[in-house]
């Protein structure tokens, strides 16, 4: 664990280009059958890489036959996935109700989402959640389940990350700053922070996680140092990294 400078929770290294820092704890996710595949691929040549597999909202709304086609996914995901070893969490999972207006979609988003977490209660694993204008949707529904959470990249209100926070989750900042994120940083324990960059979609590299950890430490008035040990300690016990 000493090795590692910092932790990514959260980033996509299948669409992230450059070297890969060999110091650095990172998870990179999967949002769809053919990007978990190449994730895992990723993992499997870096000792400093773990998988977190998934089927994201934005994908699953696009298939009308979910119900037929998650069972395949899943398959792959607990057996070829989850016996490399390199399998972490299941993610990036959940709703997004910016993306899915209709009716339809949302429903496509909801079979999918529950029947993930059915997965990850089968396998024991922690799960990350994408939640987009439907944080509390996803909450009622985590509390059905008995799973550790992470809301990636989360952009709702204060309150609701309060109750992420007092039912078994934890709050991932991304390298993006506003009113309402410095609100909930300053008002949550460390220990239920998390950094990442979700390159490429936000930071450009894993790298742009030192600009989550620099905003943690700047709102809370903390030192850098201690931000980025608090926030990598937290990483590695939430995945359960040995
Ligand atoms: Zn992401």
């Amino acid at each position: 664990m000493n090795e590692y400078s910092f932790a990514d929770a959260h980033c996509h290294l299948d669409s992230c280009s450059g070297v890969l820092l060999p110091h650095v704890l990172m998870i990179t996710s999967g949002t769809s059958h053919e990007t978990n595949l190449k994730n895992l691929h990723i993992s499997q040549q870096n000792d400093n890489v773990y998988l977190c597999a998934g089927i994201s909202p934005q994908e699953a709304m696009k298939h009308k036959q979910i119900k037929i086609v998650i069972q395949e996914w899943e398959e792959t995901i607990s057996t070829q996935i989850k016996d490399s070893g390199r399998l972490v969490a299941i993610g990036e999972i959940g709703l997004d109700y910016h993306w899915a207006k209709t009716d339809e979609e949302r429903y496509l988003q909801q079979e999918c989402f529950i029947s993930q977490l059915q997965l990850a209660e089968r396998l024991a694993l922690p799960v990350v959640i994408h939640s987009r204008d439907a944080e509390e949707q996803c909450l009622d529904i985590l509390k059905n389940f008995n799973l550790n959470y992470m809301m990636h990249c989360f952009s709702g209100k204060s309150e609701t990350a309060a109750a992420a926070v007092a039912h078994k989750g934890i709050i991932s900042i991304p390298p993006m700053r506003n009113s309402e994120r410095k609100k909930f940083i300053a008002s949550l324990p460390l220990e239920k922070l998390v950094a990442e960059s979700d390159a490429p979609g936000i930071g450009k590299t894993p790298e742009a996680t030192l600009e989550s950890i620099k905003m943690i430490a700047e709102i809370k008035a903390l030192p850098e140092e201690q931000v980025r040990k608090q926030t990598l300690l937290n990483t590695v016990s939430f995945f359960g990294i040995k």
